[in-house]
């Protein structure tokens, strides 16, 4: 099929892109694009061009795929096409439908007139890449419509309707009648008027206090500068198109945006980016299986994660039962979800008509037998595997045949689990993270006897929940809490050995986690992570634990819920303080050990903390529970805090270099001789083979 189809109506040449499935601007159709132009300029038949693109999209821009090859910028880039159409002798208008995004949206600020869909939505979204729009984008935005709106977009990169567009004089026209058709008689419209050609470089910008303006954004972003140096260059770029010429801010663009996709974040961020879309193909699972109807709902347990979990379908129009043993924890489930929803309507994020839909949705019930009508069961209930067996085992007499069994729990065994079915291929675990309506991030987890439709039906209903799925295999707390626990580990240790809990958790928040570990299990209860210990020191008793997270514990310190954990809480406060009393517990601890506080540095602390996750990632990987070292970066980013601008612990592994971290695990061995730091087998076969740990796939063929 050709990249672009023609269609001659009378005097109008109509040009379809055609390159599914978001009309990416790649090397075949730009030149194809310039091809289609010059002969339509030459054609004495044709008095207008009309530039349009798919229902889904008019374009979607640059094709990222391309952003590391040659291609990328081979002729006729992007620039040299846009170029081509400003200086057509012939007016050409865009009529956009779908997505307009990116260089797609640069595509049609090239054109001398806008057409839009209502259903059209635009977005220059380069900077959720680390990067600024590269193709005259910063440079003819603000000469179009408000500076101040312009900015704005481009900062946020996030999209905007047809109708938001238009009213800021972004488009010319919202098309009343079928986009296409209406583009044509636009056009007619704009011959018979002899309307000039309109191109967007000869503007100015109308703005003159762009000076006082961009100083505060400088101020404002300056923050975040570090980890994000995109807002900073957007700001130059636009201080650019303000005082130079049309020709400068487009040398000024272009240099910002070739020195941005250089940068570790920006790297890091469309690594992410790509992660993100790899992490829901499965190996053996392709994407003609077959999936499952889900048009109901059961969750058994209305406690913290059940009525999380039940307001994502709620959300997504799907009819939800809850169950609970009494009737008091259901009330109270119930109430806290409305008690959510109620809230979203005060910030009026939610409308009331919304609400009383979504609790419309929500049945609530004590009795098993009431989910028989549902079409996959999510069980929440205490994370106990009697109490699981239980519910198992009841479910599996109640439910119809070709019903999902999930599980939400943390640390069991799925396939044990499962074993308390005649069903072990209708089970699956799917591990949902707090709060459950918030969290992007939901393990799917893939027992020993999951059948690939089961694997499949979970995998598509998490799209329509909007969660990011990742696929991991049944191991003592799957990808992230696995590696979680290490990390926590090693923390504490840390502060055994002489660091303070500030200390540690400033460092890694100066590093870019949202959370330091010691606020982080302050927020999540250390009761939680003191139950999982105990249970370790007799089930691993291999494993170096220091003792002093159980003293904090035994003195009844579990963090916010009780006002105190490794840091005290004023009443109703989520702020940490430095606490006296959590200095004598670890000063006692030490003196009682035998231990002699050492000094750390920050770097040490770095080391200690984020290399323990970028071990225990490489076993997960060398053990076959996680297919791609991406996906364990995408658990990371979506579900632990981990600064997009690493791009995840096996990213930031490479950015390192590989062959360091090895060393620093060695010597971090040979002074806790914790036979933890030993490295994993798979890096010292990545340092070996001199490959990248962040590529690593136990499929290569099917990777990204
Ligand atoms: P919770 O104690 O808040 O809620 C459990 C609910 O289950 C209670 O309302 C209880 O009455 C109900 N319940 C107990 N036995 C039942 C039964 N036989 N039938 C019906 N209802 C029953 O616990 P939670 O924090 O929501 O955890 C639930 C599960 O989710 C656990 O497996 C836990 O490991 C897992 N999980 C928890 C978190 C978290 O942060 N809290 C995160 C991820 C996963």
């Amino acid at each position: 099929m050709s990249l672009i189809s023609l269609d001659k109506q009378n005097r109008i040449l109509v040009l379809s892109m055609n390159n599914p499935p978001v009309n990416s601007l790649g090397f075949a159709l730009r030149s194809a694009l310039v091809e289609c132009l010059q002969q339509a300029f030459s054609d004495p038949g044709v008095d207008a061009i009309v530039l349009t693109g798919s229902v889904k999209a008019f374009s979607a821009g640059a094709d990222i795929s391309e952003f590391a090859k040659p291609q990328a910028s081979a002729e006729p880039n992007l620039l040299t096409v846009i170029d081509l159409i400003e200086h057509s002798p012939k007016p050409v208008i865009a009529a956009v439908q779908g997505a307009c995004l990116g260089g797609g949206f640069e595509l049609a600020l090239g054109c001398h007139y806008r057409i839009a869909s209502a259903q059209a939505s635009f977005a220059l979204p380069e900077i959720k890449l680390g990067l600024i729009p590269g193709a005259g984008g910063t440079q003819k935005l603000p000469r179009l419509i408000d500076f101040e709106y312009a900015f704005n977009f481009m900062l946020r990169g996030e999209p905007i309707s047809a109708a938001q567009l238009f009213k800021v004089g972004g488009v010319d026209l919202i098309a009343q009648s079928e986009l296409l058709q209406a583009g044509v008689s636009y056009a007619e419209q704009l011959i018979a008027q002899k309307a000039p050609l309109k191109r967007i470089r000869d503007l100015k910008v109308n703005y003159p206090n762009y000076q006082a303006y961009l100083e505060f954004a400088k101020n404002t972003v300056k923050t975040v500068e570090p980890y994000y140096p995109a807002p900073q260059a957007l700001i130059r770029a636009l201080l650019a198109a303000c005082s130079d010429s049309f020709a400068e801010g487009m040398q000024c663009e272009r240099r910002l945006f070739l020195e941005l996709m250089q940068t570790s974040q920006s790297k890091a961020m469309r690594y992410a980016f790509f992660a993100q879309r790899a992490c829901s193909k499965i190996e053996d699972v392709p994407s003609n299986t077959p999936v499952r109807q889900i048009a109901e709902i059961g969750v058994v347990g209305a406690g913290t994660m059940g009525g999380g979990i039940a307001m994502n379908f709620l959300q997504a129009g799907i009819p939800v039962r809850l169950l609970d043993t009494t009737q008091e924890a259901l009330d109270k489930g119930i109430s806290i979800i409305r008690k959510n929803y109620e809230s979203s309507l005060k910030k009026g994020k939610l409308t009331s008509a919304d609400l009383d839909k979504r609790m419309a949705l929500l049945t609530p019930s004590i009795k098993m037998e009431d989910l028989a009508t549902s079409d996959m069961v999510i069980e929440a209930v205490f994370e106990d595997m009697g109490v699981k067996e239980q519910v198992f085992k009841k479910l599996d007499q109640i439910l119809k045949p070709g019903a999902i069994l999930a599980s939400n729990t943390s640390t069991l065994d799925v396939n044990k689990i499962a074993s308390f079915t005649n069903r072990a291929s209708d089970v699956i675990g799917t591990h949902f993270f707090s709060p459950a309506n918030v969290m992007k991030l939901l393990e799917v987890v893939r027992g020993e006897h999951t059948s690939k439709e089961v694997l499949a039906t979970v995998m598509q209903l998490s799209k329509v929940i909007k969660k990011t799925a990742v696929v991991s295999g049944v191991c003592d707390g799957f990808i992230g809490n696995r590696m979680i626990e290490h990390y926590i580990r090693s923390s504490v240790i840390l502060v055994e050995q002489g660091a303070s809990p500030e200390q540690v958790d400033k460092a890694l928040e100066a590093w870019g986690m949202i959370m330091g570990p010691f606020r982080m299990s302050d927020l999540a209860g250390n009761d939680i992570g003191w139950a999982i210990r105990k249970r370790r020191y007799v089930e691993k008793p291999n494993v170096i634990y220091s003792k002093l997270a159980d003293a904090i514990c035994e003195a009844g310190r579990f963090g916010q819920k009780t006002g105190a954990g490794w840091y005290r809480y004023a009443s109703g406060s989520r702020k940490p303080l430095a606490d006296p009393q959590v200095d004598e517990i670890i000063s006692s601890y030490r003196k009682v050990h035998g231990i002699v506080a050492q000094k750390f540095t920050m770097q040490q602390i770095i080391e200690r903390t984020i290399y323990s996750l970028i071990n225990e990632g490489a076993r997960i990987l060398e053990e076959g529970f996680a297919a791609r070292a991406s996906d364990i970066d995408v658990v990371y980013l979506t579900g632990y805090g981990f600064p997009l601008h690493r791009g995840g612990p096996m990213k930031y592994a490479d950015e390192v270099g590989l062959f360091k971290v090895m060393q620093s695990m060695q010597e971090i061995f040979q002074q806790t001789q914790d036979p933890f730091w030993r490295p994993a087998q798979l890096i010292k076969t990545c340092v070996k083979e001199g490959t990248l740990l962040s590529l690593y796939s136990a499929h290569p063929a099917s990777n990204g």
